[in-house]
């Protein structure tokens, strides 16, 4: 079939096997140009319909449209919604015996299939069938997974890059729904597909509201949260199994119908939660990343991080499985040193922990911002947002300033006097003149700092140290003990009397009070 004749055969394809008179904006350019065989890397959001750019030009093209994907476990339910549109598909994985493969590489040689899914760590099994005058296209869907510095990296995916060898002239279309400009680049690069187009939507979810809360009685907080939406569906991210299962019980206990997910589960156990969940008799599911990838309920009301995603790519894409319905969702993202220090830990020694940390800075800003939340987001997926949006807490109650030159003086020089050698922790307990065993044995209630914050609670101190690493005045020494060092800036500061402008911590308690009211 010429180009000109698949372009005639689009919407009526359109109609017949998906039921839609229209395309939503970009999918009839990238069908476009994979019937062009043209590679292409499709960014588009969950729910966006990605899935039809790839098997409507299947259904158009002679052969066989691979589909790599790394959820084994829906592709029987895939394969079963595309049987029941009348359309030709099948799967390839461990899970079947040598006859049924077999069958399916007949078929596929009889040109009896258009769609076939296949896991990476399956594709060997396919070899017979690797030919040009088999494969029309190749999709490689959740294609961030490739790429090591994403959120979701998977070994398997990095044989991938053989496919455009084997098969020059088969175009692949590479689909994700988060990737940053590096793991975009990483994703063309490893494909070998330097000239792939790409096609960005726009990253913006409006009806997601989004809010950063600072970690503190964060399991009080978020029983509060869920308890107001005891009728509704969320997910509770968190990096640890422990901590799954810790919130899970603790919901429990309050009557709150929640299950813990981690990789700890046996895949039937795993199978259970998800169909729970999609099917409402389970609430709450709390989990570790692995949740949510590929499952499609609209009806989640709310996404809730107890600990911060190790990047925005991460963060973006959990909290994405909100609100798919386009009906009001909620993001709540809880935020503390402590797990950036966590973070830190997870990618010391890792071949790219530069980039890794350099994405995780990344995260750590978007936690601390004083700017509109969602112009950070969108802007760090290349989205220029004019206006703010209205839609976040630091919209909805922007900060207070105030100036905090002498606050900022007496905890810069605090850290000096302990010789840039201790942790944020102790920094405060020293202002505050705290007379505990590890203060005395250091001996530094004699130190001329000592106690000269006391006026002012720990949190507070945390709130307003935290706004002095942001502004550069200070850092936390990953590589040294988590040490608080002074920066250059500093100097500024204790020597020259720069002004410093902090935000109030009453306005964010007085925050946190409006929200738990609302
Ligand atoms: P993604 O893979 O991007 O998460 P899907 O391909 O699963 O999204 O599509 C999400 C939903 O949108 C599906 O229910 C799909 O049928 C629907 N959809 C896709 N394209 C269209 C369209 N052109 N018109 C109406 N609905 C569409
Ligand atoms: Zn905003």
């Amino acid at each position: 079939m010429s180009v000109t004749t698949y372009q005639e055969q689009l919407y009526p394809t359109l109609k017949k096997y998906f039921g839609y008179d229209t395309f939503r904006a970009q999918q009839e350019e990238i069908i476009t140009s994979v019937l062009q065989k043209k590679d292409c890397l499709v960014i588009m959001p969950t729910g966006g319909g990605k899935s039809i750019c790839f098997q409507l030009p299947a259904l158009l093209f002679e052969g066989l449209t691979l589909v790599i994907s790394p959820l084994i476990a829906l592709m029987k339910d895939q394969v079963d919604g595309l049987k029941a549109n009348g359309i030709e598909a099948d799967f390839f994985n461990s899970s079947q015996d040598n006859i049924q493969q077999q069958e399916i590489l007949d078929k596929v040689v009889n040109k009896q299939i258009k769609l076939l899914y296949v896991a990476p760590e399956s594709l060997s099994g396919l070899n017979d069938i690797l030919k040009e005058t088999y494969i029309s296209c190749i999709a490689i869907d959740e294609a961030h997974c490739i790429s090591s510095w994403g959120h979701d990296f998977r070994p398997s995916y990095q044989q991938l890059g053989f496919l455009k060898r084997s098969l020059p002239q088969t175009p692949i279309i590479a689909l994700t729904a988060t990737a940053d400009k590096a793991t975009r680049q990483d994703i063309i690069d490893q494909l070998n597909i330097p000239q792939a187009k790409q096609f960005l939507s726009s990253f913006d979810r409006k009806n997601i509201t989004l809010e950063v809360r600072p970690a503190e009685d964060r399991v009080t907080q978020i029983l509060k949260f869920v308890e107001k939406r005891s009728s509704e569906s969320g997910i509770i991210y968190c990096l640890s199994r422990k901590g799954t299962e810790n919130i899970a019980e603790k919901l429990q206990n309050k009557g709150i119908k929640a299950t813990a997910y981690h990789a700890g589960l046996t895949f039937e156990q795993r199978a259970k939660v998800q169909e729970d969940f999609i099917f409402d008799k389970t609430q709450v599911v709390c989990a570790t990343v692995a949740f949510g990838m590929g499952i499609d309920k609209s009806n989640v009301r709310y996404v809730i991080h107890y600990n911060m995603p190790k990047n925005i790519e991460g963060y973006y894409q959990e909290i994405g499985r909100a609100g798919r319905d386009g009906l009001d969702s909620y993001a709540l993202l809880f935020h503390t040193y402590a797990d950036v220090i966590q973070l830190r830990k997870f990618t010391q020694g890792a071949a790219n922990e530069e980039i890794q940390n350099a994405k995780l800075d990344r995260m750590k800003e978007f936690a601390e911002a004083t700017d509109c939340r969602r112009k950070i987001l969108l802007g760090y997926f290349g989205e220029y947002l004019e206006k703010n949006c209205g839609n976040c807490d630091v919209c909805k109650n922007p900060p207070e300033f105030f100036e905090g030159t002498v606050l900022a003086q007496k905890l810069l020089s605090c850290i000096a006097r302990l010789k840039n050698k201790e942790a944020a922790g102790t920094v405060i307990e020293v202002l505050r003149g705290a007379q505990n065993a590890n203060i005395i044995s250091k001996n530094y209630q004699h130190i001329k700092t000592f106690g000269i914050g006391n006026n002012i609670s720990f949190r507070d101190w945390q709130h307003y140290l935290t706004q002095l690493i942001n502004q550069g005045y200070c850092e936390i020494a990953f590589h040294k003990q988590n040490t608080l060092q002074l920066t250059e800036v500093a100097k500024k500061v204790l020597f020259e009397n720069q002004k410093v402008l902090l935000t109030k911590p009453t306005a964010l308690k007085e925050k946190r009070e409006s929200i738990a009211k609302s």
